[in-house]
Parts: C-alpha cells; structure tokens; sequence
C-alpha cells in the first residue's frame, strides 16, 4: 500500500475507531498498515483520538525504525505488530486497543466463539482465542501471539489475556469492520448468556456462507 494511502486510511479509521466507541474511553490504541514486504507505518503514540500525518513512524519487519521518532512506551509494541505480518503474508493492516466488549472477554480468560453469522463474513471460522498473559510485547507475549496466527488460519484476531485485542486484516478499514463485528459479537454474546446461553450456528453454516459468498462474488 503507498504510504499516503495508509496514513489516510489509518487516521479515519482510528477517528471511526473514537466515534464508535472501540477505543473505550482512554483512547489507547496502536494501528499499523503494511506499506511493502518489508516494511510498515505505524502510530509513535498511545493515543490515537486526534491522529495526523505525523503521527507515523515506518519501520523495517525486522523491529529497525527508519523514519520518525517511536515513543519510547510504544517502541515495545513494536514486535507485536511486525511478527504478525511475519507470520502471516496476507494481513495488511493490525490494530491493537482495549474494545470493551472483548477485552472482557480477553480479562475472564474466554475465547469468543463463532456463533453471531456477521463474524463469517470475515472469513472466520474458529473461535478467537485467548493468549496466556506476559507482559505486553514480550518475546513470551509475541512468541503466543505468533503461535495463533500460524496455527489457526480461520481467526483474524486474538485476545490478550488480561489486556486486550489484536486484530488483522488486509486493510486498515477491513480490520476495523472485523474489529467493531468482533467487540458486537462479545456484546452480544454476555447479553445472550444472562438470557441462557449462546446456540451454536448448524453445521453446515460455514459451507454454506462460503458458498453464497462465492456465488455473490462471481455474480459482481
Ligand atoms: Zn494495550
């Protein structure tokens, strides 16, 4: 993606991200867009309600920072963003924040499972999962992160215990759509179990929202 392209989806995506309530109410988030291969823009600070051109700083998927000065609290974070697109070549853009609804989730040490139809359409298939709690990006924090990305082809984010979400998708809006889809699913998942509990979708769900996706698709 060209650099213009990816400051400007990332700054409407975070104010969407404000507006809409994901970013709970310290506004705390990290976003990053993959520009090539081997290299990706992300934001310098914690707090991204009010971002600008200059709130970017592009660095090297090995963790090198070759433009813009990286807060040294964000510098961290860093990693967790890179061995991500390391892990997995389709993912375009990551955002990492604290969706209330998830992070509940990710706090009671509970996978979200797929059982809200929306949360196919994003290709997921499998619950997302939790990963066990070591200081935010640790190697033992990454290293678990890692491990989900590459073992689990049907998720696009994880919870990280007692902490948050981290999502990935092919695009800045792409992820946010899945982002805002998985914090409703977590919403909507605590109100159906004080009515009971969530039902599972049938069996064959999965087969057959691939199916019209793919006759929807060919009929474009
Ligand atoms: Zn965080």
């Amino acid at each position: 993606m060209d650099i213009q392209q990816a400051k400007s989806e990332l700054i409407a995506v975070a104010q969407t991200l404000r507006d809409t309530g994901l970013l709970f109410r310290s506004h705390h988030a990290n976003l990053s867009a993959r520009l090539t291969t081997d290299t990706m823009i992300m934001t310098r600070g914690g707090n991204v309600a009010n971002l600008d051109e200059n709130s970017f700083a592009m660095i090297k998927m090995d963790g090198t920072v070759l433009e813009g000065d990286v807060m040294p609290a964000q510098a961290e974070i860093i990693q967790m963003h890179a061995a991500v697109y390391r892990a997995r070549e389709s993912v375009g853009a990551i955002i990492h924040t604290h969706a209330p609804h998830a992070t509940a989730f990710a706090i009671a040490h509970q996978p979200i499972p797929v059982v809200y139809e929306p949360l196919m359409r994003f290709g997921v298939t499998e619950p997302t999962p939790v990963i066990a709690w070591a200081p935010r990006g640790s190697d033992a924090s990454v290293q678990g992160i890692v491990d989900a990305v590459r073992s689990k082809p049907g998720v696009s984010a994880v919870l990280l215990a007692n902490h948050g979400v981290l999502a990935f998708s092919n695009s800045p809006t792409e992820t946010a759509q899945f982002l805002a889809t998985l914090d409703e699913a977590a919403e909507l998942l605590l109100h159906a179990r004080l009515l009971g509990k969530e039902q599972p979708l049938p069996d064959q769900a999965f087969e057959q929202i691939k199916q019209r996706k793919q006759a929807f698709e060919k009929s474009k």
